[in-house]
């Protein structure tokens, strides 16, 4: 039997830049089950990546997580905290957002971990491959030896703060101790890398993409996490190496049982790797189902939209369908109460111009939409004109420029809407 082992509910996630707040993440609702492997997949701007980062506790200012709940289901762990923070507890649930910074810290590496997208950056290229393992084996031992305190990763002299400035000034080549550098090895020889007594002595730069990405996944097994999150684990490898990285994530998935949470823009790395998937746009999950739910019986016209624009090597002569438009900036005070969507969608209505909420697609309760077509049919008769959000969007660019002005005074001659202005996100 299946247990949800993560329930993001409601979550929210505002960046406050001078240009305005941006809501990158807008009331998203989430359940990962132990074992399975969850796909977010969207355009760049969409929002996967800061979902992912509010998840893995990464967000720093001016971001903050501004509301909502992150539930991880650990029994151990409810009964240790739950004396001290009992508002935070339910059942066998924590909410993390309930708890202090520390003891949120302290989860990573041990119950969640991540894969970034791009491992040159992600290792200190002053020590080797195999000393940046057996530090995270150490610091994940300490961790475990002593859950949920982060004083026991500094309180020993290889962890104090003077040694760790110390390293930084004056590299050394000395392993914390020989199991972790063991450890570290085995870690080596768990993900692919060849030879790698030999490997463990070489430093970031003598290693391919592919090993580098291989060497990052080694890093977040170290602590055995029980969710492993995956932030465009393949994206900066060439497509060989793609294929190999994303073989090695799907055996260690299946040899360890693993939940991995995957966040890619490829929808066939989602086909290959997921058992379910969400579709998110504008900082929302717009679709969310099986795979059969997504890519064979979707609703929403985003989903769709996404699907046409993958190239099909049975059909070469089938004209690729582009989005067209661009991701919204996300700003908040450009984004308007109406499905986010609407301004680049063929099948926008009247009805489009309230937010929908999410709808339940089929009687099994799984298959969720936001969008009012899981509901009722396309009406033509009530769709909107082809250049309705041109004018309309281009009054409220107007009016934000100078709030004075009346609709009257806007020149009819522009005709470049503000979202296509914008270029999308880089969120
Ligand atoms: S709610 Fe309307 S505009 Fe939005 S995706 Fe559905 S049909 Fe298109």
């Amino acid at each position: 039997m299946t247990e949800d082992i993560l329930q993001v509910r409601g979550l929210s996630t505002r960046f406050f830049t001078q240009e305005g707040q941006v809501n990158a993440v807008s009331d998203l609702d989430l359940t990962i089950e132990r074992g399975e492997v969850f796909g977010i997949v969207g355009e760049s701007g969409s929002g996967k990546s800061v979902t992912a980062r509010s998840i893995m506790d990464l967000i720093e200012p001016p971001g903050e997580i501004t509301e909502g709940e992150i539930r991880y289901r650990n029994a151990d762990f409810a009964e240790t905290v739950g004396d001290d923070h009992p508002g935070a507890v339910d059942g066998e649930f924590v909410n993390l957002l309930e708890l202090p910074p520390a003891i949120r810290q302290s989860l990573r590496g041990t119950s969640f971990s991540m894969i970034f997208q791009d491992p040159e950056s992600s290792f200190n290229p002053t020590l080797t491959v195999g000393e940046q393992l057996a530090e995270a084996v150490e610091v994940q031992r300490r961790a475990s030896a002593r859950p949920r305190s982060t004083r026991a990763r500094t309180e020993s002299e290889e962890y104090s703060l003077g040694s760790l400035m110390l390293s930084t000034v004056l590299p050394s080549k000395k392993y914390v101790s020989d199991e972790s550098r063991e450890r570290a090895i085995e870690l080596l020889e768990l993900v692919g890398i060849p030879d790698p007594v030999e490997r463990a002595d070489e430093y970031p730069h003598e290693y391919s993409g592919g090993m580098l990405q291989r060497a990052m996944i080694a890093q977040a097994l170290a602590g055995e996490p029980d969710i492993l999150v995956a932030d465009e684990p393949t994206t900066a490898l060439d497509v060989t190496i793609q294929a190999q990285v994303l073989d090695l994530l799907d055996d260690l998935q299946k040899e360890t049982g693993m939940t991995i949470l995957l966040i890619t823009h490829n929808l066939g790395v989602i086909a290959r790797m997921c058992d379910r998937v969400g579709v998110m746009y504008a900082g929302e999950i717009v679709e969310r189902g099986s795979l059969t739910d997504t890519f064979d019986e979707h609703v929403h016209p985003y989903t769709e939209g996404l699907l046409g624009s993958v190239p099909d090597l049975e059909g070469a002569n089938r004209r690729l369908q582009p989005i067209p438009g661009n991701v919204p900036t996300l700003l908040d005070h450009e984004m308007e109460d109406r499905c986010h969507f609407a301004d680049r969608c063929p099948k926008a209505m009247e009805d489009c111009l309230d937010h929908p909420p999410e709808f339940d697609a089929d009687e099994r309760g799984d298959h969720e939409v936001r969008c009012v077509l899981a509901e009722r049919d396309y009406d033509e008769g009530r769709a909107l004109p082809p250049d309705y959000f041109d004018e309309t969007e281009r009054t409220a660019a107007d009016k934000h420029a100078d709030p004075d002005r009346t609709e009257e005074d806007v020149q009819p001659e522009r005709t470049q809407s503000p979202v296509e202005d914008s270029g999308g996100g880089g969120l």
